[in-house]
């Protein structure tokens, strides 16, 4: 193989994975390397005890907390990264998230670029990765250019119901933002079959809008792009001053091997594009590559989120549940003027899954109801925004062992938001004493374990002291280096990320297409 490449993009998830088809039409030589390998077709794909209890797609890294306690993170190492594994919901932030923003525990800080600039891409992105919504109900919303491409996943009876009682008592839900290839007018030749096991598992017949699906595979249709998988990046080299990056050197199938690139994009997720900074140290970079202002791996946010079930007496026999959504407290209440976060539907609780999580599953399991509880459970996952904090960090020691430090914040509102669902619960059929919090997505007791919403730790900006990137998402300090994970988050807002992630790497891709000429 030719070892020297115009773009190699280190990682192939949300970020990667979409520059690399942004940038597969230009011809130009492009290698993905991949530390991971494709996601195995196969029944357990939709096996709730395989997914959520055997955690057969969580990968086995071993990470450590603050403490220096050892725990298992959710990451998903494979062709289109966490977005194999993900619900789908597809979300832009709001115009306000891009400014600054006063939350109950301080500031959300500005972006370099505003909501405007974004646009365009979110309209794009929307588009590459065929999400299914509905504007004009949202009261949050953020102008748009244009209407979703497809329209909203209808929600079943149960949903529905829930959706015509909130809006029967004031509130403002709207349909979710949905990123599955499912065509309701004509389910015979629909590629998604509207199942039950989406939201957390991935997806069995390739109908969900993931990294690997809609980005990667078409991508590789172009002769020019080559895909390297089982290809562990571990040290970015430099020139001798230190201005670019020369080399990538990886472990490919347990072999080193180096690859030459003139653009190198590192998009490994936040916390290991962190580390591959870090360990990329050297005499002109003795803090990690690009980290003179030592802010590579700070600011680590992953959402305050919180999953619960509320039990009703009726049963729930709904199937794909993941579409109602409600941003009435995005930005507080009555009472409560700082923002509180989102209140959407999670995937739709099957019995098997509570058998992971403590202590509920000791509570049910003796009594067989854990079944029967999955069948009157709806489902709600909220989201309050973590504030950035430069000691909520990524670090590496000498062997590369990767240190998350990370203390909470915000909770308060966090603690709002769970408490309004909960007087809520009478209008809608449910009763407030059952609202049961759920540890799905987490699997351990360690919080920061569940990883799934990671941004931060490479935030990009004007300011060559408080930022890694510039507004290009190119690395002060280089001149061929970019970074188009979550990493480049100033703050995370609060709704799932992955949009904005993908949106980004389209004007990153507009970007860099304009620098190759
Ligand atoms: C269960 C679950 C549900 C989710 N639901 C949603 C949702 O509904 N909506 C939403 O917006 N977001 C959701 N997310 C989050 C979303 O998947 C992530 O925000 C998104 O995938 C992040 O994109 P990324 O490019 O930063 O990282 P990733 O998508 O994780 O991609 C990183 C890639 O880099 C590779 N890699 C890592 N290190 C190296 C290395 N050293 N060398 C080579 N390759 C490397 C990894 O294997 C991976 O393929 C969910 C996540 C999970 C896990
Ligand atoms: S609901 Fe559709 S996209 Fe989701 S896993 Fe099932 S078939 Fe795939």
């Amino acid at each position: 193989m030719d070892k020297r490449f115009d773009v190699i993009i280190i990682g192939s998830g949300a970020g990667g994975g979409t520059l690399v088809r942004q940038l597969a039409p230009s011809g130009k030589n492009i290698l993905i390397l991949e530390r991971g390998d494709w996601l195995k077709r196969e029944v357990q794909n939709w096996d709730a005890t395989a997914v959520f209890v055997q955690n057969r797609y969580v990968s086995p890294d071993t990470w450590y907390d603050r403490d220096g306690i050892p725990f298992q993170p959710q990451v998903h190492y494979f062709v289109g990264g966490a977005t194999k594994m993900f619900g789908a919901a597809l979300y832009r932030l709001r115009q306000r998230d891009f400014g600054e923003l006063r939350h109950y525990d301080g500031i959300s800080p500005a972006w370099p670029i505003a909501y405007d600039e974004l646009e365009p891409y979110y309209t794009r992105a929307e588009q590459m990765y065929h999400v299914h919504g509905l504007r004009g109900h949202d009261p949050t919303e953020p102008p748009a250019s244009g209407p979703y491409p497809c329209e909203p996943v209808s929600n079943e009876p149960r949903i529905q119901r829930l959706f015509d009682d909130l809006t029967a008592a004031g509130y403002h839900p709207f349909p979710a933002p949905c990123a599955v290839m499912m065509d309701e007018q004509n389910m015979a030749y629909s590629t998604c079959i509207r199942c039950q096991t989406c939201d957390g598992f991935p997806c069995l017949v390739h109908a969900k809008s993931d990294a690997e699906i809609v980005a990667v595979r078409p991508a590789l249709e172009f002769p020019n792009v080559t895909l390297l998988r089982n290809a562990k990046a571990v040290k970015l080299e430099t020139n001798t001053e230190g201005t670019a990056v020369t080399e990538v050197v990886a472990e490919v199938g347990g072999e080193r091997e180096t690859f030459r690139g003139d653009i190198v994009v590192v998009s490994c997720g936040a916390a290991n594009t962190a580390k591959l900074l870090l360990m990329s140290a050297n005499d002109k970079h003795p803090n990690g590559l690009a980290n003179g202002s030592d802010q590579v791996g700070r600011n680590y946010m992953f959402h305050n989120s919180q999953a619960v079930l509320a039990i009703s007496h009726e049963p729930n026999p709904t199937i794909f549940q993941k579409t109602l959504s409600l941003n009435d407290f995005y930005f507080g209440m009555d009472g409560f003027e700082y923002p509180m976060g989102n209140i959407q539907m999670i995937g739709k609780s099957l019995g098997p899954m509570y058998r992971g999580e403590q202590p509920l599953a000791t509570a049910l399991l003796p009594t067989g109801l854990l079944g029967d509880l999955a069948h009157h459970a709806v489902d709600f996952w909220l989201s309050t925004e973590d504030l950035p904090d430069p000691e909520n960090r990524v670090t590496v020691d000498r062997s590369g062992n990767l240190t998350l430090s990370y203390t909470p914040n915000n909770q308060v509102p966090k603690q709002k938001l769970y408490d309004k669902l909960k007087s809520m619960l009478h209008h809608l059929g449910m009763h407030p004493e059952h609202l049961i919090p759920r540890n799905i997505y987490m699997k351990t007791d360690i919080p920061i374990a569940g990883c799934a919403h990671q941004a931060g730790t490479c935030r990009f900006g004007a300011d060559v002291k408080t930022s890694v990137l510039d507004p290009n998402c190119k690395a002060h300090e280089l001149d061929n280096l970019y970074v188009v994970d979550t990493s480049f988050f100033v703050s995370i807002g609060a709704v799932n990320p992955s949009l904005t992630a993908i949106a980004n790497a389209i004007r990153v891709g507009d970007h860099l297409l304009q620098r190759l000429g």
